[in-house]
């Protein structure tokens, strides 16, 4: 076994020390949690899977000059990433009703929304993840309006981007949550995509028998999570693939010119 420093265990990932300062490894597990871990279990070969899923789709991301945490991946499990200053805000997009907005507003889950919406939540365990408004953030200074507007144009673009990917291997891509952390640059700091994008976070449906293929299976006890989160991998090409070249290194000093100036201390 390595050695090296457990910096954070998670619900479904845990964070070791990189090789190298600014960097961090993401090791992806099978645990699964499901309504703020009151339901808990394991899904076999997810971390596996998760971590093949989210390398591909942070790589497409930072192929449209999203700029993302992600450097490469380094075996099954693990990929390394670079290290940043989460940002306690967890940023859900939204195509489709369902899940919690279903419950909150009375709506029928599969009705397509009037336009995407972009929700925020506050990252706390102890308080539920509770929905919280940009008021809420400028007024707690959780992130500068400038990272905000950084934050929803990402957002956005991320989206349309994947709404695209997902349909062409026929998924509609419901909703989903992303994560974003500052990279600092002495002073200077710009915020980032951060986390994972995988079945975990996101909803996604079989567009032509809106099968769930996602975490929903779990939280539901749908069964067939295993084979759903093999066949999201299969259909993006990505399961027999031998290949094991790691991701690629994104050039941060490419974006250097959107540095931005480092938030007010808490
Ligand atoms: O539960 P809710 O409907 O608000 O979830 C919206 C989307 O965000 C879902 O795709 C869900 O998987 C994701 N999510 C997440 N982590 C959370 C909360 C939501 O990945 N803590």
């Amino acid at each position: 076994m390595s050695r090296r420093r457990q910096i954070y265990e998670g619900k479904a990932k845990i964070l070791y020390e990189g090789p190298e300062p600014g960097t961090i490894i993401q090791y992806f597990k099978d645990d699964a949690t499901a309504f703020n871990a009151e339901k808990k279990g394991t899904i076999n070969g997810k971390g596996v899977i998760n971590n093949r899923i989210s390398e591909y789709v942070f790589t497409r991301l930072s192929h449209i000059g999203i700029p993302t945490h992600f450097i490469r991946r380094l075996n099954m499990r693990e990929q390394l990433v670079r290290q940043v200053e989460i940002v306690p805000i967890e940023v859900v997009l939204r195509n489709v009703a369902a899940g919690s907005i279903c419950k909150r507003l009375g709506l029928k889950e599969g009705d397509q929304l009037p336009h995407t919406l972009i929700e925020y939540y506050y990252k706390d365990d102890a308080l539920g993840d509770p929905l919280i408004s940009e008021e809420h953030i400028a007024c707690f200074n959780w992130a500068s309006q400038e990272e905000m507007q950084d934050i929803a144009s990402m957002a956005i673009r991320v989206n349309d981007f994947l709404c695209g990917m997902f349909a062409g291997i026929d998924i509609r891509l419901v909703d989903f949550k992303l994560e974003f952390g500052r990279l600092y640059d002495g002073d200077f700091s710009r915020v980032i995509l951060a986390d994972e994008i995988s079945p975990d976070g996101c909803r996604l449906w079989d567009m032509n028998t809106n099968e769930k293929m996602d975490k929903d299976r779990f939280r539901q006890d749908l069964g067939g999570i295993e084979d759903a989160y093999q066949e999201v991998a299969r259909r993006l090409g990505i399961l027999n693939n031998d290949d094991n070249s790691p991701g690629e290194v994104l050039d941060m000093s490419a974006h250097r010119g959107k540095m931005r100036g480092k938030p007010a201390k808490k």
